[in-house]
């Protein structure tokens, strides 16, 4: 198969769907790889890095949709791209396009076989194609927290840690799921207390298992909630209700009670946030302040490390693309469940419930 690697052209997004150490795996699956032209530069890889491990550099994303079978990206295509794609092509990306009526009916009307990474599913029904990126947003959710706790940041001028004879910054971290686990591993990983609130108890007793000592996983709860944030240096928003907005679990009374200069991260923000007060931010403009306590909400925090997130996105989706190309679309999705459930819109066809119950379109 032809694979080309589109250079993403959504502002501010510096990954790449694909490593030139993913490049040698295609070829030695007996595949060609086209790059565009600088796409792997903002997660570091030169073209010529590219060049080295087998792939032909192309200059325009025109020749890639011309020529390739399958096309990469990280993002969904962009309206200019909209023309570019042939019929039966596959594309395989982030598509999200639940709220992107536009691109639907964009990808509905070029007939190309569109696999969107977010739906991709697990054997246990988990999202394996999601799950790196909460990893990313996780384990960064502390080092911001720790970065705004600063002073001179605005923050309350305090250390995580503590150090010895000093006690430690206290930090709640709401939803214990793959966000909420990372941030808690971090958070006592640099010495802090934590409390890990959770509403599965299944989920507590794992937590209970695994974690350190100075994690405390607990059920969550509104009266439980109301008492911690009143303590907490830093709050984590964690959670996520599959399907829904993120309920507002804290209110802005309850911001009332927090102390001045603590912190809050609000993780959740892409599903509408668990903080009242909260407001989607960007990179360039990351936080706000509302009664003295500084908000963090920055909605694609991955977006900041991207050479970390290209090789965590990249190690998940590799074995799919793989599979995809070695036997086309249509094999791989019967014998990879996975790959079935990506399948959104094939051939003018919507084959994802989701997509279809948004735009009241065919199934
Ligand atoms: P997950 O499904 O692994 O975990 C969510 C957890 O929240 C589950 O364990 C669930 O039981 C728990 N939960 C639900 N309601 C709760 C409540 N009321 N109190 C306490 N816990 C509750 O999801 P995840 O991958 O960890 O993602 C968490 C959130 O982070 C999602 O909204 C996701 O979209 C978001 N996210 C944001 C970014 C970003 O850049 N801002 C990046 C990745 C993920």
């Amino acid at each position: 198969m032809k694979v080309g690697i589109l250079k993403e052209i959504k502002s501010a997004e510096n990954r790449v769907s694909m490593t030139p150490s993913g490049v040698e795996t295609m070829l030695a699956n007996g595949h060609e790889v086209m790059v565009e032209q600088s796409a792997g530069v903002g997660s570091g890889f030169s073209d010529e890095a590219y060049r080295a491990a087998g792939a032909k550099i192309v200059d325009t994303p025109s020749e890639i949709y011309g020529i390739a079978d399958m096309v990469m990206h990280v993002k969904e295509p962009q309206p200019s791209e909209y023309d570019m794609v042939r019929e039966g092509q596959i594309v395989f990306t982030y598509f999200h396009f639940a709220p992107d009526e536009q691109l639907t009916r964009a990808f509905v009307k070029n007939k190309s076989v569109a696999i969107a990474y977010e739906t991709v599913e697990g054997p246990k029904g988990d999202l394996p194609l999601l799950t790196p990126m909460s990893e990313v947003a996780g384990r960064m959710s502390m080092q911001e927290g720790a970065k705004y706790l600063e002073r001179f940041y605005g923050g309350r001028g305090l250390l995580l840690g503590g150090v010895t004879g000093v006690a430690p910054a206290t930090v709640v971290v709401i939803g214990g799921g793959v966000v909420g686990t990372n941030a808690a591993q971090m958070a006592c990983g640099l010495g802090a207390k934590v409390y890990l609130l959770d509403m599965n108890l299944d989920r507590l007793r794992y937590l209970s298992e695994i974690m350190p000592k100075n994690c405390f996983p607990m059920m969550s709860s509104p009266t439980l909630l109301r008492e911690l944030v009143v303590e907490a240096d830093v709050v984590i928003g964690a959670i996520l209700v599959a399907g829904t907005k993120a309920p507002k679990l804290v209110t802005r009374e309850m911001l009332k009670s927090m102390k001045r200069g603590a912190v809050i991260v609000d993780v959740a923000i892409d599903q509408g946030g668990c903080f009242e007060t909260s407001k989607a931010t960007t990179h360039a403009e990351p936080v706000y302040e509302v009664d003295g306590v500084i908000h963090y909400c920055v909605a694609n925090m991955p977006g900041a490390v991207p050479v970390t997130s290209t090789m965590a996105l990249t190690n998940a989706t590799l074995p799919y693309a793989v599979e995809i190309a070695n036997k086309g679309w249509k094999k791989s999705a019967l014998e990879n469940h996975g790959i079935k459930t990506g399948l959104n819109i094939v051939y003018g066809k919507v084959t994802y419930k989701g997509v279809a119950d948004a735009f009241g379109l065919d199934y």
